[in-house]
């Protein structure tokens, strides 16, 4: 079925980006709540018509590692990109203090694989944009995966006109340039990098490359590129090092595909053993809402 405006009743923001805002809102025809992202853009009628030509493989990109997608459509200068609603929410309010229970994380670090994996191997996706806000969690203790780069033209107009300030971009995209360059250059590696950094970060509790350690943005990027990969704290388990340093290494080429990462002794070593992500992620639900209340 195809979602326009006048179906839609937003209920609350749930977050803002770098190029947009997400709501959860109510689809009145069908009783749905779902998650509504908005995206700003100066664009041509032709070029947003294009975006949402190129959104609608989305349709077809079902996984239990990814957030399904209902839909998109473009007002007055914004498209519209209508999603399922993960009601824990995005992983950067999650790992406060960050997340010691390795079998959770290495459920995680699975998750986003097989994510990543199906989108490379039967959309031929690859997602650029790895990094806590874009994985996201519900009440059954699922893990999802947002934001993938599916639309060459929504990718290309809003790499113009972004560079935050915690970059989860592996070292050789930052050499060529990031954005512009980096649209033909993507690959899989790259991915690899950002997931090893995203590991990394839930498991620390913050961005590995913390902002206020550097002088500027620009010395914060030349870290990544010429400084020593960041590391795990000794309190984790050898496999979590090894699996985090694999992610890490700045030469692409002997970064580790889907594949063997998939298989590897740490993502293996929980795949075989009970553990409660359902449990796991309702205590969040409840923290969070409790949270709230108190606000
Ligand atoms: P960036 O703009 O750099 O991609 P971001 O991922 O934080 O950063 P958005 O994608 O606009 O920005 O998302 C804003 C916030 O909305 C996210 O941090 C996340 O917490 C929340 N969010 C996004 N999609 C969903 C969803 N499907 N269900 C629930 N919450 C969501
Ligand atoms: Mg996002």
């Amino acid at each position: 079925f195809r979602i326009n405006m006048s179906e839609i009743i937003k209920l609350a923001e749930l977050g803002k980006g770098n190029y947009g805002v997400v709501y959860k809102a109510l689809h009145r025809p069908s009783g749905v709540t779902m998650a509504v992202k908005e995206i700003r853009l100066s664009l041509e009628e032709a070029t947003f018509n294009q975006i949402i030509m190129e959104l609608d493989i989305l349709h077809k990109a079902t996984s239990p590692y990814i957030v399904d997608f209902y839909g998109a459509f473009f007002v007055e200068g914004s498209v519209f990109i209508c999603m399922e609603y993960m009601d824990v929410g995005s992983m950067d309010k999650l790992y406060v203090g960050g997340i010691t229970d390795e079998g959770v994380l290495s459920r995680i670090a699975y998750a986003v694989l097989q994510g990543l994996k199906t989108l490379k191997e039967e959309h031929n996706i690859i997602h650029r944009d790895v990094k806590p806000t874009n994985v996201l969690v519900n009440s059954s203790g699922q893990i999802k995966l947002c934001d993938f780069g599916v639309s060459g033209n929504l990718v290309a107009s809003i790499s113009k006109t972004n560079i935050g300030c915690q970059s989860y971009m592996a070292p050789e995209r930052i050499r060529v340039g990031g954005g512009g360059n980096g649209v033909l250059t993507y690959t899989v590696q790259a991915d690899i990098w950002s997931l090893g950094l995203t590991i990394l970060e839930m498991a620390i509790g913050c961005y590995p490359y913390p902002p206020d350690s550097y002088t500027s943005i620009f010395a914060q990027l030349s870290a990544i590129c010429d400084g020593e990969p960041p590391r795990l704290p000794s309190c984790f388990s050898s496999e979590a090092h090894d699996f985090v340093n694999r992610c890490l290494q700045k030469n692409p080429s002997v970064r580790p595909g889907y594949q063997e990462l998939s298989t590897h002794p740490w993502i293996l070593k929980y795949q075989n053993s009970d553990v409660d992500m359902h449990t796991w992620a309702k205590a969040n639900l409840e923290s969070r809402a409790a949270g709230n209340i108190e606000r």
